[in-house]
């Protein structure tokens, strides 16, 4: 589902932020990537995402190589993946629903089938009820669920997450990651970046380790 083949990223100033990295993840696995700040985690998630474009090596997503697509192909394998990005990008001069419901409009949904769906996905993050609040009257807890339900509502195949659980206590920490989990549970692949390792271990899953760009044992 998810193909790196010595992949490199080095930005414009130089910075190698990915070295030579090959690893696939299986579809409907959970995955955790883990690593200090700087360790190259963010720029893993913009290659998958489609954000930015590996220097070198190929990048493939749902049978798609990234780096040989056109850019005007790009939103199309974009509908197979949620993002959770880790500046949020929520928008503060709209309500919960009409920030959940954007992803549809840019498909282009119908209406009706559209409103459903963003109920269904605020249903899923426990936000059914607040619908016409402004996001920022929601905790820091209930903003990472908005996010979520935005990531999730057209059903991607593919869920990323950039440290969700950032600037979270963790008791609020450990409710999203079962949040990811219940995705994953209906099928989803998953993959959350994060630099707590502690709120993976238990999850008994893959963790990806990263540091300076390359994997550690
Ligand atoms: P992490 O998510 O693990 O904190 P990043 O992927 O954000 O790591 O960063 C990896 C390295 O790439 C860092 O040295 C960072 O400074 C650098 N970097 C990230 N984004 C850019 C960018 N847009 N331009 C130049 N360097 C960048
Ligand atoms: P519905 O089928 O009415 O949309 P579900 O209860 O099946 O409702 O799902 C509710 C929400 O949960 C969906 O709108 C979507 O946000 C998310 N979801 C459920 N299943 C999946 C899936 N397989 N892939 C991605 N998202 C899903």
């Amino acid at each position: 589902m998810i193909q790196f083949d010595q992949v490199t990223k080095r930005y414009s100033g130089g910075v190698e932020a990915l070295k030579n990295l090959s690893f696939s993840i299986d579809s409907g696995e959970m995955v955790f990537l883990a690593g200090h700040s700087g360790a190259g985690k963010s720029t893993l998630l913009k290659l998958i995402s489609g954000l930015e474009r590996a220097t070198s090596g190929s990048v493939m997503v749902s049978g798609h190589n990234l780096s040989k697509l056109r850019g005007s192909q790009l939103p199309f394998v974009r509908q197979h993946i949620g993002v959770v990005f880790q500046d949020h990008k929520i928008l503060f001069d709209r309500n919960v629903f009409d920030n959940v419901m954007l992803p549809l409009d840019i498909i282009g949904f119908d209406r009706r089938e559209a409103a459903r769906r963003v109920r269904a996905a605020l249903d899923k993050v426990g936000l059914l009820g607040k619908e016409k609040v402004m996001p920022i009257r929601l905790s820091g807890g209930e903003q990472q669920r908005l996010c979520i339900a935005r990531a999730v509502v057209h059903r991607p195949a593919i869920l990323i997450a950039d440290e969700p659980s950032a600037n979270l206590d963790r008791a609020y920490a450990l409710d999203i990651m079962e949040l990811f989990k219940s995705f994953h549970q209906v099928g989803v692949t998953v993959l959350i970046s994060a630099h707590d390792e502690t709120l993976m271990e238990d999850y008994g899953r893959r963790i990806l380790r990263l540091k300076e760009g390359q994997f550690t044992a």
